[in-house]
């Protein structure tokens, strides 16, 4: 074990995020090295049976699939971070996000799911979730301590992700905390918006966090990888389902992934001063209807995320005047710097047409005009808002045209 863990309380995330999980000790490379392995090998039966016995306890070294010295030191490191007790690495976001799904709830069941969840989970939870035999109530993204009145006999779970990774509600984590822990619900909150260094749900109250460190924590878009961080009553369960399902992670996605760790603090810096500054600036212009950014004043969760966020990341929205799908996507297709794909979090800017209205449930999404989804990479802030300046004149241009242009 690093000697830092000792003394992790005290450290600020950056220095934890640059010594967590590393070797430490002289003549050891400053990296550790990258386990390559199915097999693990034994000098004794007792020693074999011993280390089946074990092979849920953290740490334990067993067989590949369990897991292996590397990728247990990277799930460390995300433990300190998150303030948790064991953290597991699955091998995708979504995969962190049905994980507790499937280790906790049972036929007859009941879940509270935020009405902004991330589409695919959401997908997940209707699709396969519910198939099971578990209830599935969507819920208001605001509707904080007000979550009571949608709780049954029977509600196992509340599942939150703070902002919406689209929409961008920001949720009264510590008042829907508190009810679930009333009701004795588990809590889970997907935090791969702000990760760590901005928000730990854990320390609001919540009992897992799920998140995808495919997006800031690897950082650079090349490895897809998942973590579940828990406490001591649930970290066993979750990583026995993990084991369960055969979910196994590549030592190779591992060091990508503990390798942009080391880097998170000065990119999300980064990405929260480029972002901001677009959103401040986006916000000055008439063809833009609204930003949808959480740490713009004018955001309606403002204040809850000055209350319980240390930053902001990249990804924010804006809504367009113009309401034609023809201009938005000539807008769109305009920008030269903003890449158009799915996923976010890597150094590189992106561009998404949204369309909230088709996945909710629990709220109407009244917003007139079109919501358009950016991601504000590394690249530097005048060239970005030079290249959306320049699509964004076109778009003021196209509405002085007569109508039947
Ligand atoms: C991308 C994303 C996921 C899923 O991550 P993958 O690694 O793409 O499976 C889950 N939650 C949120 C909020 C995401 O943005």
């Amino acid at each position: 074990m690093n000697s830092i863990d000792a003394q992790s309380a005290a450290l600020r995330p950056e220095t934890l995020a640059s010594h967590l999980g590393r070797p430490g000790r002289r003549g050891a490379p400053v990296n550790a090295p990258v386990h390559r392995a199915s097999t693990i090998l034994f000098d004794s039966v007792r020693e074999l049976e011993e280390a089946k016995a074990a092979r849920f306890e953290k740490g334990a070294v067993f067989y590949g699939r369990f897991g292996t010295p590397d990728i247990f030191a990277f799930e460390e490191a995300i433990s300190a971070l998150e303030g948790g007790y064991g953290t597991i690495a699955v091998p995708s976001g979504l995969a962190a996000c049905v994980l507790p799904l499937v280790a906790f709830l049972r036929p007859g069941d009941h879940v509270l799911v935020t009405d902004s969840i991330y589409e695919p989970a959401r997908t997940s939870l209707s699709a396969f979730i519910e198939r099971n035999g578990v209830e599935v109530t969507f819920y208001d993204p605001r509707i904080g301590q007000g979550i009571e009145a949608l709780f049954k006999p029977n509600t196992r779970m509340v599942y939150l992700e703070s902002p919406g990774s689209l929409t961008f509600e920001v949720q009264d984590i510590p008042a829907i905390a508190a009810v679930a822990r009333k009701h004795s619900a588990v809590t889970v909150c997907d935090n791969t918006w702000a990760t760590a260094l901005f928000h730990r749900p854990i320390s609001l109250g919540v009992d897992i966090v799920v998140q995808a460190a495919t997006k800031y924590i690897v950082g650079h878009s090349d490895a897809m990888l998942g973590l579940v961080t828990a406490g001591p009553e649930h970290y066993r369960e979750l990583r026995q389902a993990a084991n369960w399902l055969g979910y196994r992670v590549s030592p190779d996605d591992v060091f990508l992934a503990a390798r942009g760790l080391r880097s998170l603090a000065a990119r999300l810096r980064q990405h929260h001063e480029t972002g901001v500054s677009l959103a401040q600036w986006l916000e000055t212009l008439p063809e833009i209807r609204r930003v949808i950014h959480p740490a713009l004043p004018s955001h309606p969760d403002h204040a809850i995320w000055k209350r319980d966020f240390s930053g902001a990341s990249g990804l924010f929205a804006i809504i367009l005047r113009a309401t034609s799908k023809a201009e938005a996507i000539a807008f769109v297709e305009r920008l030269r710097l903003f890449g158009m794909g799915f996923s976010w979090g890597g150094f590189e800017s992106l561009v998404l047409i949204g369309d909230p209205a088709h996945a909710r449930t629990a709220t109407d999404w009244r917003e007139e005009g079109i919501l358009i989804r950016l991601h504000a990479g590394l690249e530097h802030v005048d060239d970005l808002q030079a290249d959306l300046a320049r699509a964004i004149n076109r778009l003021a241009q196209a509405d002085r045209k007569p109508a039947a242009v």
